[in-house]
């Protein structure tokens, strides 16, 4: 759970704007801790990882919403405060596709999804055309006594029934519960929905007692009928903060705090591409297995599906090796947001059966990664730069006395690959 440095007078000078963008995009605090615990006895994924999907998605927008700057102001790229309509990135199939096909809309949540799980997973559905505007200002809506989000989103709920959404197109199983409903908020301020909590998105709506129409239920709770999130300037900070909350109905409560901008599960950092080890969880991609010292030819991860791992005798642990090249459109960003932070060889090292946050760590080149990093150009190793893995050490296990190191050694870069010399030293302890 992280909370934010939520001081609304820092977001609206323009000063800060780029480094209070950087810093909050995907802070949240999404849970409750009674709806943590119903989670938890059954497991994620919540939701399916293979087939088609199809959701709905609602754009929101109170009505003395004024927050521009530069970026939201954009009327092509942003959503400007005074154009109360959806945004123009959001029209036709840029966001979203109706129909399951064999490519989607460049930059889309169904390009998106398509490109991570390799084919396999077709988020697909429907954007509302109407924007909702709120009928009343935003202080009606955080009194929590009396209104709160619960209210608003089941006001928005019959709002869309009224205006002819038929809910069962939604129910991807027919289990008689909608699957998924994406409240893409323009602007909130921080302190906000939920008095003493901010976030930029919620794996929930806030009301407890379901909602029944067009004979299928609609759940306010985590997990529940969907997500709701603010922040949606533009496609690719729509798309951080949405696929971060997705990320929840994936892997559950909780964050793999140490991710960074690396993947979309760790809860304080823009979301770019999945990392391996969140497309491998899923079964989205398959590692191929290093056994023996050799060298590899490694192309780009995001846009081959190739991911290689190191593993480790008499361990769950291994070292997952992904090159980001920051080709793809998914390790890009835009006016708010600059580009992934790190490109070249990425060393994770996995450890399936530790507590949720620790799973996945980055063995930064530089030895500088650490929980409160988002991640930085050093961390990745480019040609020239080697290091040496001391399994042992990393796994914090046993007594060792003829310890294994692995060195990893990126001889070169031939165009968008990276030549890599895996070599096994044992090496005998004091
Ligand atoms: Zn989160």
């Amino acid at each position: 759970m992280l909370l934010l440095n939520n001081s609304t007078d820092k977001e609206r000078d323009g000063i800060f704007l780029r480094r209070i963008a950087i810093f909050c995009l995907v802070g949240c605090v999404h849970f409750l801790l009674p709806s943590v615990l119903a989670a938890q006895s059954y497991g994620p994924p919540f939701i399916p990882t293979q087939g088609t999907f199809r959701v709905l998605a609602v754009f929101v927008q109170f009505q003395d919403d004024t927050w521009d700057d530069p970026c939201p102001s954009d009327s092509l790229l942003g959503w400007p405060s005074n154009r109360h309509s959806i945004p123009k990135w959001a029209l036709g199939e840029k966001f979203l596709a109706p129909k399951k096909a064999k490519k989607y809309s460049e930059g889309s949540l169904s390009d998106y999804f398509a490109q991570m799980s390799n084919e396999q997973f077709h988020f697909i559905g429907d954007v509302f055309p109407i924007l909702y505007l709120t009928p009343q200002p935003f202080a009606f809506y955080t009194d929590k006594t009396k209104h709160g989000r619960g209210f608003l989103s089941t006001q928005i709920i019959d709002w869309l029934d009224e205006n002819g959404v038929d809910f069962s197109r939604y129910d991807n199983d027919n289990d008689g519960d909608v699957d998924f409903i994406l409240f893409l908020y323009r602007h909130w301020q921080h302190k906000i929905l939920t008095p003493g909590t901010s976030y930029q998105g919620i794996s929930g709506f806030g009301f407890s007692k379901s909602i029944t129409k067009d004979n299928k239920r609609i759940l306010g709770r985590f997990p529940g009928s969907g997500t709701m999130q603010r922040g949606n300037y533009t496609l690719p900070t729509s798309r951080s903060i949405v696929t971060h909350e997705i990320s929840h109905y994936f892997f559950g409560a909780g964050h793999y705090s140490s991710i960074g901008e690396f993947g979309i599960h760790d809860g304080n950092a823009f979301c770019y591409a999945m990392s391996g080890y969140e497309r491998e969880k899923l079964g989205w991609i398959h590692p191929i297995e290093i056994k023996r010292d050799t060298l590899l030819s490694i192309p780009d991860a995001i846009t081959t599906n190739t991911y290689y791992k190191i593993d480790l005798p008499n361990s769950s642990d291994y070292f997952l090796l992904e090159n980001r090249q920051r080709i793809s459109i998914f390790e890009k960003g835009d006016c708010v947001e600059g580009e992934l932070p790190a490109r070249g060889l990425m060393i994770a090292h996995i450890r399936p059966r530790a507590s949720k946050a620790q799973q996945i760590t980055w063995i930064a080149a530089d030895s500088t990664f650490s929980e409160n990093d988002k991640g930085e150009a050093s961390d990745a190793l480019r040609a020239g730069d080697s290091l040496i893995l001391k399994p042992l050490l990393h796994s914090r296990s046993g007594t060792a006395h003829d310890q294994l190191s692995i060195q990893v050694r990126v001889l070169r870069q031939k165009a968008n690959r990276v030549i890599v010399r895996i070599k096994y030293k044992p090496t005998v302890n004091q």
